[in-house]
C-alpha cells in the first residue's frame, strides 16, 4: 500500500505513452465525455505481485509545448517529495538536452531513488546512443520503447528494486481509517482543528520511519477512528499551493492510507476539474466515500432547490458511481460536523457488510427472473444463483451463469443498482463478478 511512482521529464520523450502502457488506459478514449485529463495522471499497476500507483507529472501541464524551466522544476520537486521511485525519461533520439541536464540535477542532489529511461529505441540498437545517458550521473540508463513496450518488463523489474521498504507501522485493529481530502483552501485544516480542538483528542500518533505520522487516532463523542496523515493537511507548502495538481499529487498517500474519502468542497465556488481529478483516485483505489459541501455558513441561498440542484450536480460530476452521501456542513462554526462523522462511519459498515445468501437469492433471483440479460446470437444466458464472496476488501458478489463471456457491463450495472435499492451500501463501492456456474 501506498507505493507510488513517478515519470517526469521534458516534453515530447513519451511519458504518458509509458504510462498508458503501464496503466493500460487509453485515457483519450475513455475521458472523451467528461472533457478532464484525470485518467492521464493517475493509475494503478502491478508487477510481480506488487501493487503501485504511476503518476504522469506531464499530464497535469495543460499546454506541455509551453514547459519551461520553473514549471519541470516544480514538477521535479513534486514528484520528489511524494513518490517512492522516480522514472527520468529522456529521448535516445534527441541525446542529452540542457533541460535534462537541469532535471538531473535536481535529481542527483535529493539522491530518492531515481532511473533513467531512455525511450523511442524502438528497434533496440542504440547502444551506443544510450551511453551518452551516463553523463547524467543518476547510474545505468535503460532503453526502452514505449510504443513497442519494449525493455518496460526490465524497467519494471527495476522499479520493483529499487523500492524502498515500507515501513509496518499500520494500525493492525479494525478501527476505521478517514482521510480528509480537497482542493486547497477547501477546509481541510480546518476540519481538522474542529475536531482535533484539544491535544489529548489524539490519543496516539504512529510516528512513520521515512515520513510524518500517517495516523493520527480520534477518540471522541463515541467515535473511534483514525485520521489519515493531519500532519500532511496542517503543514502547507505555500510555494506549490498555486499548482493544481499539487493538492490532486498530495492526496494520494492520504487515499491509498484509507478506508473512507471525506472530500471536502467548498461551497462557494461548486465543483471544480480539481475536485473531479481528487474522486477519480477515490474511486480507482476503490474507497469509501463522503462528499462534505463545505463553508455552508457562507450560503446565502440554502433552499431545498439550492440543495437539491448542488447534490444533483455532484452526483452528475462522479457518475456513474452516485450513490454516496453528501452533507452541508461548516468546518468553522462546526455545524453538523458530527453527521460527517456519523456518515463516515456507516460508509465504514456499509464496506463490511454482508447479505446472506438465501436472502440475497431470495430477493435478486425474481428481478433477474423478470428482466434477464439480454440474449446473445439466439443463446439465452441464465442466471441460477448468486453469493457475496466472504473476506473482501469491499462488498463483492458473484452471479453464476451459463454463458457469464455474454453479460456484458450495463446488465452488471443493473444488478449494483438493484443491490443497491435493496441494500444500503452508500458510500462504497460494490463489485459484480459473473462466473462460469
Ligand atoms: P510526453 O509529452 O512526455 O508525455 O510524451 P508523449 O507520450 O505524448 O509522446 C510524445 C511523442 O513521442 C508522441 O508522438 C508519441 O507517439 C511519441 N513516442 C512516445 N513513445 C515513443 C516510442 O517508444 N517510440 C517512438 N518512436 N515514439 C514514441
Ligand atoms: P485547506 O487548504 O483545505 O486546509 O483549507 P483551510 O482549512 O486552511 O481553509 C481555508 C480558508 O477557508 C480559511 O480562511 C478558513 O478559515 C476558511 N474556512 C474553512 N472552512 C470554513 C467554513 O466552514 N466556513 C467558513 N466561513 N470559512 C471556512
Amino acid at each position: 500500500m501506498g507505493r507510488l511512482v513517478a515519470i517526469v521529464g521534458r516534453p515530447n520523450v513519451g511519458k504518458s505513452t509509458l504510462f498508458n502502457r503501464l496503466t493500460q488506459t487509453r485515457a483519450a478514449i475513455v475521458n472523451d465525455t467528461s472533457g478532464t485529463t484525470r485518467d492521464r495522471q493517475y493509475g494503478k499497476m502491478e508487477w510481480n505481485g506488487m501493487e503501485m500507483s504511476v503518476v504522469d507529472t506531464g499530464g497535469w501541464v495543460v499546454n506541455s509545448e509551453d514547459i519551461f524551466e520553473g514549471e519541470i522544476n516544480k514538477q521535479v520537486h513534486l514528484a520528489i517529495e511524494e513518490a517512492d521511485v522516480i522514472i527520468f525519461m529522456v529521448d535516445i533520439k534527441n541525446g542529452v538536452t540542457d533541460l535534462d541536464d537541469h532535471v538531473a540535477s535536481i535529481l542527483r542532489r535529493s539522491k530518492k531513488p531515481t532511473i533513467v529511461v531512455a525511450n523511442k529505441d524502438d528497434n533496440n540498437e542504440s547502444i551506443y546512443a544510450l551511453a551518452e545517458f551516463y553523463s547524467l550521473g543518476l547510474g545505468d540508463p535503460m532503453s526502452i520503447s514505449a510504443i513497442t513496450g519494449s525493455g518496460t518488463g526490465d524497467l519494471l523489474d527495476e522499479v520493483v528494486k529499487k523500492m524502498p521498504e515500507k515501513d509496518m507501522d499500520e494500525p493492525t485493529d479494525d478501527i476505521p481509517r478517514f482521510a480528509i481530502v480537497g482542493r486547497p483552501n477547501a477546509g481541510k485544516s480546518s476540519l481538522v482543528n474542529s475536531l482535533m480542538d484539544e491535544q489529548r483528542n489524539i490519543v496516539t500518533d504512529i510516528a512513520g520511519t521515512t515520513r510524518d505520522s500517517i495516523y493520527a487516532r480520534y477518540n471522541k463523542f463515541g467515535f473511534d477512528f483514525y485520521l489519515v496523515d493531519t500532519a500532511g493537511i496542517r503543514k502547507k507548502n505555500k510555494v506549490n499551493e498555486d499548482i493544481e495538481y499539487y493538492s490532486v499529487l498530495r492526496s494520494i498517500r492520504s487515499i491509498e492510507y484509507s478506508d473512507v474519502c471525506i472530500l471536502l468542497i467548498d461551497a462557494t465556488r461548486g465543483i471544480e476539474s480539481q475536485d473531479v481529478n481528487i474522486f477519480s483516485i477515490i474511486e480507482k483505489n476503490r474507497k469509501g466515500l463522503i462528499v462534505l459541501v463545505n463553508k455552508w455558513d457562507l450560503v446565502e441561498n440554502k433552499s431545498q432547490e439550492a440543495i437539491k440542484h448542488m447534490e444533483a450536480t455532484i452526483r452528475e460530476r462522479f457518475a456513474p458511481f452516485t450513490d454516496f452521501p453528501i452533507i452541508f456542513a461548516s468546518a468553522l462554526t462546526k455545524q453538523r460536523i458530527f453527521k460527517v462523522l456519523e456518515s463516515s462511519k456507516e460508509v465504514y459498515q456499509h464496506r463490511q457488510a454482508r447479505i446472506p445468501t438465501a436472502k440475497l437469492n431470495e430477493e435478486m433471483l425474481p428481478i433477474i427472473e423478470t428482466t434477464p440479460p439480454p440474449s446473445n446470437k439466439g443463446k439465452y444466458i441464465k442466471i441460477k444463483y448468486c453469493m457475496q464472496l466472504p473476506d473482501t476488501r469491499i462488498p463483492s458478489f458473484v452471479f453464476f451463469a451459463n454463458l457469464p463471456q455474454y453479460i456484458k457491463d450495463p446488465y452488471k450495472r443493473f444488478l449494483e443498482n438493484k443491490i443497491r435499492e435493496k441494500w444500503n451500501f452508500s458510500g462504497t463501492p460494490i463489485n459484480i463478478f459473473i462466473r462460469q456456474k
